[in-house]
């Protein structure tokens, strides 16, 4: 099969780990017979110093009508002056509304070669972990009203307004849903319901979704039970759903747990297959252009691009098999080493998964 894939390097080290990224795809499309066809496009500080502005017309424009989209990492502090539209991270914003992304996938997974880098006791994660948090990406608060005015004797008051909609709940809730039965069949969804209307009606959204996926086993959590419940029990989750401020920072504490930012994928979906697919980490400016990064997380996220965008699920588990073998033989970049542990560039790196690819 062909496929065109939009990709956007960006800033700092993002054209390092999606370079690795490509040739894991270019490898894959070889031994199963698919051919990408990348279209480079310009997003971020780069497009700020050649276009005047963070996401170009013509960046849209190849997302559209590519079959995904891989994407690095942007921003930077040259950028960091800019005035808040001007500024690079504004790319990743646009791109969200502007391809319809309404709903963010992160896969929080520990390979258990890599345990010793978790943060929690090993008997917490004895086994591995997998839980997989579906944010809701374009309503909320982050999108709500928001103003400052005067109070006549509490001096300036500011505030922020979060609006949700049923449809805007339902959606997101059915993405969970259809991922959990492709997983280990459980929900989670995570509220404050007992202080916040919004998510009073998010429950009883949910709790009405429930109905049509029996052979889902569901729960509803308060958003800080669950920060609580993820560092003491984490196994217990299989798939976390939530709104997009409780998400954004529950998938934070979330991936942390696995240990290392440098291997954390994720995916932003929405109505149809088109996707956007990036690493969770920024664009590391204090390591780029130095073959430090570590790449796997990217070639993390062009596993998921195949599963949900492109529908090659054992493409991806091609991948994902690839990257686990090379953890096992002891392959490590500088941020997942010990002490002592020889080190790889991210070019080697790349060089390893691709090698590992036919051995699956
Ligand atoms: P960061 O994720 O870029 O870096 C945090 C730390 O993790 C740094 O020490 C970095 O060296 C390390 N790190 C990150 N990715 C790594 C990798 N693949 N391999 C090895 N080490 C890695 O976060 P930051 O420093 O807060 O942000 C830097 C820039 O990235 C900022 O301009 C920020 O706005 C931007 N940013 C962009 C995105 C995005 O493009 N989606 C996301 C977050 C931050």
């Amino acid at each position: 099969m062909k496929f065109d894939i939009a990709v956007i390097k960006g800033d700092g080290i993002g054209p390092e780990i999606v370079t690795e990224a490509m040739k894991v795809l270019e490898e894959t499309g070889r031994l199963y017979g698919h051919s990408f066809t990348f279209t480079q496009c310009l997003a971020g500080g780069c497009a700020i110093d050649q276009e005047g502005m963070p996401l170009p017309r013509e960046t849209v424009d190849v997302c559209r009508k590519s079959h995904s989209v891989l994407l690095g990492a942007v921003g930077g502090p040259k950028w960091d002056d800019q005035p808040g539209h001007l500024r690079a991270e504004k790319a990743i914003l646009g791109l969200r509304s502007e391809m319809g992304l309404i709903a963010n996938l992160r896969p929080a997974l520990m390979f258990d070669s890599l345990a010793d880098a978790c943060p929690l006791k090993p008997e917490f994660v004895r086994g591995g972990l997998d839980v997989l948090i579906v944010r809701e990406l374009t309503g909320g608060i982050y999108f709500g009203e928001r103003g400052r005015k005067q109070t006549p004797d509490m001096g300036e008051m500011a505030y922020d307004v979060m609006p949700y909609s049923e449809k805007e709940i339902e959606r997101i809730g059915r993405v969970a849903f259809e991922m959990a039965g492709k997983r280990n069949g459980k929900v989670t969804s995570v509220d404050k319901s007992n202080v916040l209307e919004t998510s009073r009606l998010w429950r009883s959204v949910m709790h009405r979704l429930k109905e049509e996926y029996p052979e889902i086993e569901y729960s509803d959590l308060f958003v800080d039970n669950a920060a609580m419940q993820l560092v003491i029990n984490p196994k217990q989750f299989d798939v976390i759903v939530t709104e997009n401020m409780f998400g954004d920072i529950l998938s934070d504490e979330a991936s942390m747990i696995t240990g290392s930012i440098g291997m954390l994928p994720s995916a932003s979906l929405g109505e149809g297959s088109l996707g956007l697919y990036e690493p969770i980490h920024g664009s590391a400016p204090d390591i780029a252009g130095k073959g430090l990064a570590n790449p796997l997380a990217t070639i993390l996220s062009a596993a998921m691009m195949l599963r949900y965008s492109l529908n090659l699920p054992e493409e991806a588990d091609c991948i994902e098999n690839a990257v686990n073998r090379v953890l096992k033989e002891g392959q490590r970049t500088a941020d997942i080493a010990k002490p002592g542990e020889t080190v790889l560039s991210t070019s080697q790196m790349g060089d390893m998964v691709v090698k590992a690819l036919s051995k699956n």
